[in-house]
Parts: C-alpha cells; sequence; structure tokens
C-alpha cells in the first residue's frame, strides 16, 4: 500500500504568485489553483480507492518545514509518494517537473507524469524533467515530485488554468499519471 500526499502550494497570504490580470478582467492567483487542483486530484484517486492524503487544508500559507514535517508523519509510517502542485511562471508554455537532484526513484516517477503529458496536453509542450533544491523536495523523506502545469504568465496557457475544463484535465493528468505509477511499482497494492 502506499499513500499519495498532495501539497498545494503557497497562501491566500502569499505575495506575488499571480497572472497578470487579463483585458477581460480575469485573474490566477496560485494558491486557489494549486488548493483547487489538489481537491479535484484527490476526489478522482478516493473514487478509484487510492489512499491521498491533503497536506495543507487551510488557505493560508504553511510554512515549508511543517509541510515537510507533516508529510514526513506519513512517510515515517510505509510508502508515501508526494506530489506539490504549482503553477509556473517567468515565460514560456507547458508542463514541466521537478525533483530533488540526485534523487533517483523520484525521477521514474516524474518520468511517467512525462510520458503521460501528450494523452491530456496532445497540443502543448511537456519541457522535461528537471532538478531543483526545493525545500519541500529536500525535507520529504519520501519521493516528491514537484509539477508545474502550464504558465500563468502566458495569456493562452493561463486560458486554461482559468478554465473549468482545463482544471479537470490537469487533475486527470495527475490522477491518471499517480495511477499509471501504482499499477507498475506497487501492482499489489
Ligand atoms: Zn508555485
Amino acid at each position: 500500500m502506499i499513500t499519495i500526499l498532495l501539497d498545494n502550494g503557497h497562501g491566500n497570504d502569499t505575495p506575488g504568485k499571480r497572472s497578470p490580470i487579463w483585458p477581460d478582467g480575469s485573474q490566477l492567483l496560485e494558491w486557489q489553483f494549486n488548493r483547487d487542483i489538489v481537491t479535484r486530484t484527490a476526489t478522482i484517486l478516493r473514487k478509484a480507492g487510492i489512499p491521498v492524503e491533503c497536506l495543507v487544508p487551510e488557505s493560508q500559507d504553511i510554512a515549508l518545514s511543517e509541510r515537510c514535517r507533516r508529510a514526513n508523519v506519513f512517510a515515517r509510517r510505509g510508502d508515501c509518494l508526494l506530489i506539490s502542485v504549482h503553477a509556473n511562471a517567468g515565460g514560456g508554455s507547458g508542463g514541466e517537473i521537478f525533483t530533488y537532484p540526485g534523487a533517483r526513484q523520484s525521477v521514474v516517477y516524474a518520468e511517467v507524469f512525462g510520458d503521460t503529458w501528450g494523452e491530456h496536453f496532445p497540443e502543448l509542450r511537456f519541457r522535461g524533467c528537471k532538478e531543483a533544491d526545493f525545500a519541500i523536495l529536500r525535507g520529504t523523506l519520501c519521493p516528491a515530485l514537484l509539477t508545474e502545469s502550464l504558465f500563468m504568465d502566458n495569456p493562452d496557457d493561463c486560458k486554461i488554468l482559468l478554465s473549468e475544463q482545463g482544471r479537470e484535465r490537469i487533475a486527470r493528468w495527475h490522477a491518471a499519471s499517480i495511477e499509471k505509477i501504482l499499477k507498475q511499482f506497487f501492482p499489489g497494492r
């Protein structure tokens, strides 16, 4: 049995971490998007009978050290996989995934997410699995991935991030990738 730990980055008190205000008045707040994707993904996984823990039920930002502490309570009890959900910024388009430098099992799982991307976003590029020394990846005892689903500062990407249909696609990409990982690496779960 493996437990999926879902982390939703940032909080309603985090400065920045939002899209520009678009001409139609819409704006993406990343904390809200991350929480919505975690909720949607958890719903799909629970329907499939997969144990899920949402690490941050709060709306406000929770310190990364506390997020890691919460994750490690579960990671000490048994197999876990942590997914930290984010939207990207800084110019670009498409999806990418980060793992901690040298975390080989995390890379194996990240590649499953990468392989699954095209089934959900055939029109958008998967930019690859990359390494980064992020606190949520460094501080967790279990394999951990940080997903960046599209760019909130790209108008076309952000339209998808803001839409109901787009969010369902992003949640399904997460859930389908997790289900593939469980099938492939935890067949007896
Ligand atoms: Zn973020």
